[in-house]
């Protein structure tokens, strides 16, 4: 069956419908909602159709349909009783007074039907499989739920707003330029951040023919390498910036989703090796958004957590450079989920602490005596080269040296290894396997945890 999906203006015919179950009643709220005169004929009414009438939305007769209806000229007819002599009878009927009409019964003796719909008004996104698969077009419509913010609605409000504007201002073959130029500006993602002054005055700007040279930083955490983790938000932004500054950390299936006009810089820093020093990394930010451009500073794991994000927006705040921090899951969270290790966990550990093990002239100073407490997760970012120094300091603070310790490689990728041992014998283990970067330190009880709940 060949369809096609048409936008319909609500008002443009009236429509009957017949039937006064739940599809029926569902397609007379639909109806109302896009503003059609209505009227409906059933043997009875359920309480969200005799509503609709009480208000006045509707015109409603109780009564059982007969086969030979009279139909105001060009009317749309919703048949949905539940008795298909009937609807047969009366699409026939329909279609000789020159009607179309919607069969709930029977999609392929249909002339129209609803499509399901995501509702962003007055953005709408209309979803088809053109009556083959009600299962599947649902599945659709939940992941463009999800996948759409709510906020499209304000967007296209925005948008809307301008119509006038843009139609005084601008001759007719500008227009169309004019918001294609407005749509690929940061305007829809400042409606989307819930600034909708700011996305107004950009607006207006490019209006009044100034190139938008509103630059901003989106500070972002890709999280620890499944792609699948990132946060919706965290993907439309990567997805949209004109620059990404990017680290070594930040997993190739999250460097994918990059759009592919975008420039990629590389400011990482392998251990002792630093690429760019962070001095020019929060300048280079800086920089680039005052040239107008949306840039995304893509960062591994959470920005916040031993990420040195706090010093490169301090640096924009300076600058007063407009910025947007967007979290990732970090490193701990992914790797204790993915390796079957809970943080937390009533039987084992009421607290969880987040250290750096990461070394200064070959020492790592921390505070052991903090360190060494029952009932307490460690985790060590940055540990891997330290490992041996850090299971001396433990045991020689007091921690038991049978405790357990997981090193969590290449968490959440798809070459994860978990390497599970004991503080007394870790260094032995370290010294004889090939570990490689990142590596995350999880030490504490709830390792003993990871032989049961390993789920990968
Ligand atoms: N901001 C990051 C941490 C940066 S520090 C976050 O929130 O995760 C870098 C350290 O994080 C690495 O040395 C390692 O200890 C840890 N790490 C990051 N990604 C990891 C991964 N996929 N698997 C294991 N450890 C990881």
């Amino acid at each position: 069956m060949m369809t096609l999906p048409l936008v319909f203006r609500g008002d443009a015919r009236p429509f009957v419908v017949i039937g006064g179950g739940v599809v029926a009643s569902r397609k007379v709220q639909t109806l109302v909602k896009a503003g059609a005169d209505v009227k409906v004929i059933a043997k009875s009414a359920d309480a969200a159709v005799a509503h609709l009438e009480q208000q006045g939305k509707i015109r409603l007769e109780v009564r059982e349909a007969n086969a030979s209806e009279t139909f105001e000229q060009g009317s749309l007819v919703v048949i949905a009783t539940n008795d298909s002599e009937l609807n047969e009878a009366l699409a026939v009927s329909a279609r000789q007074q020159g009607c179309l009409v919607c069969r709930t019964d029977r999609k392929e003796d249909s002339d129209f039907a609803f499509p399901a719909v995501v509702d962003r008004s007055p953005v709408l996104v209309a979803i088809s499989s053109s009556g083959t698969s009600p299962a599947l077009t649902r599945h659709l419509k939940q992941r463009i739920e999800a996948f759409l913010p709510q906020e499209y609605r304000q967007l296209g409000e925005l948008v809307e707003a301008l119509r006038e504007r843009v139609k005084t201002r601008l001759a007719l073959p500008l227009r169309a330029p004019f918001w294609r130029k407005l749509m690929a500006s940061q305007v829809p993602e400042l409606v989307l951040a819930r600034q909708p002054e700011r996305a107004n005055a950009v607006a207006k700007s490019l209006l009044s023919g100034q190139s938008d040279t509103h630059g901003e930083v989106y500070l972002v955490g890709a999280g620890p390498g499944d792609p699948d983790l990132l946060t919706f938000r965290a993907l439309r932004l990567i997805q949209s910036a004109d620059v990404v500054f990017y680290d070594r950390l930040v997993g190739p299936g999250v460097m994918a989703l990059i759009s592919p006009d975008a420039e990629r810089i590389y400011v990482g820093k392998a251990k002792s090796d630093h690429a760019v020093p962070q001095d020019d990394i929060n300048q280079h930010l800086v920089d680039a958004a005052k040239q107008g451009k949306r840039v995304l500073r893509l960062k591994g794991g959470d920005p916040f957590i031993f990420g040195r994000g706090g010093e490169e927006i301090e640096r924009l705040a300076q600058y007063g450079v407009p910025f947007q921090v967007v979290p990732g899951i970090t490193a701990a969270s992914g790797c204790a989920a993915y390796s079957g290790i809970p943080l937390t966990h009533r039987d084992h550990a009421q607290s969880v602490r987040f250290v750096t093990g990461h070394l200064r002239n070959n020492t790592c100073n921390l505070p052991w005596d903090e360190l060494v407490h029952p009932n307490q997760t460690l985790v060590i970012y940055m540990g891997l080269s330290g490992i041996v120094e850090i299971c001396h300091q433990l045991i020689a603070n007091g921690m038991d040296e049978q405790s357990p310790i997981a090193l969590v490689e290449k968490g959440t990728l798809p070459d994860q290894k978990v390497h599970i041992s004991t503080l007394a014998d870790m260094p032995e283990l370290i010294s004889s396997t090939e570990i490689q970067a990142p590596t995350l330190t999880i030490i504490g009880s709830v390792v003993t945890l990871h032989s049961k709940l390993a789920w990968r």
